[in-house]
């Protein structure tokens, strides 16, 4: 029987994070949905494709091979995690992300992948939509400003230039556009497990959702 996660949350919340925590522990693949749309930003932006140019977006994503290699995404063979970690994709992925047609495609090869093996996704619309039959959903929360700092040292870490501020705007500018956009926007199942991660340490939330997958999983 296979097994499928949904983390689903805004922002910094913490779910990639947990998601490849609690992949080791339960052996699955950790399939990071966000980078699939940041991918489909990056690799728009590099053909000079704004978001009303849907037609010509959905025939590239055609061309685009994505597979997850030591949870980082593999793009037609290459490597493109850090590119598309970047402030710039961040501020504009949601406008792509809102895109009714990019989000068909890239639902159906989620799917996909969740029948090809046992998964762990996080994302906006794991919980709602992809994974909507999974007994094992999570939403993960926590203030915008505590999100901020995690990016901020996440990016700092990285030595990539940006401020707290900054990180702030584009958390609460992506938070709109992601709860208010009409396709599958962002929002937690009605039988999504909520866990607040304010002021809770890494291995304080694996622990919660792990004890909750253990009872139900045997
Ligand atoms: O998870 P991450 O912050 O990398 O996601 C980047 C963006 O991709 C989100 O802000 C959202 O606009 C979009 N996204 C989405 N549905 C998903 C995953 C991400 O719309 N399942």
């Amino acid at each position: 029987m296979r097994i499928s996660v949904a983390i689903d949350g805004p922002a910094g919340a913490g779910k990639s994070t947990i998601a490849k925590i609690v992949a080791k522990k339960f052996n699955l693949m950790y399939i990071n949905t966000g980078a699939m749309y940041r991918a489909v930003a990056l690799k728009s932006n590099e053909n000079g494709l704004s978001p009303a140019n849907v037609g010509e977006i959905c025939s590239l994503l055609k061309t685009m091979k994505m597979k997850f290699e030591n949870d980082d995404l593999i793009l037609n063979e290459k490597n493109i995690q850090d590119k598309i970690t970047m402030p710039s994709i961040s501020s504009q992925v949601s406008a792509y992300a809102s895109i009714p047609e990019v989000r068909k495609i890239l639902v159906k090869i989620q799917r996909d992948m969740s029948h090809e093996f046992n998964v762990i996704m996080d994302g906006r619309d794991i919980g709602t939509v992809v994974l909507k039959d999974s007994p094992f959903k999570f939403f993960l929360t926590a203030t915008p400003e505590e999100r901020a700092v995690r990016r901020f040292k996440e990016l700092s870490e990285r030595n990539i230039e940006c401020s707290y501020e900054g990180i702030l705007q584009d958390i609460k500018n992506r938070d709109y556009a992601d709860t208010h956009r009409e396709t599958d926007p962002l929002k937690k199942a009605d039988d999504a497990i909520e866990v607040d991660t304010t002021g809770l340490n890494i291995n304080q939330v694996c622990e919660k959702i792990n004890s909750y997958i253990l009872k139900r999983i045997y």
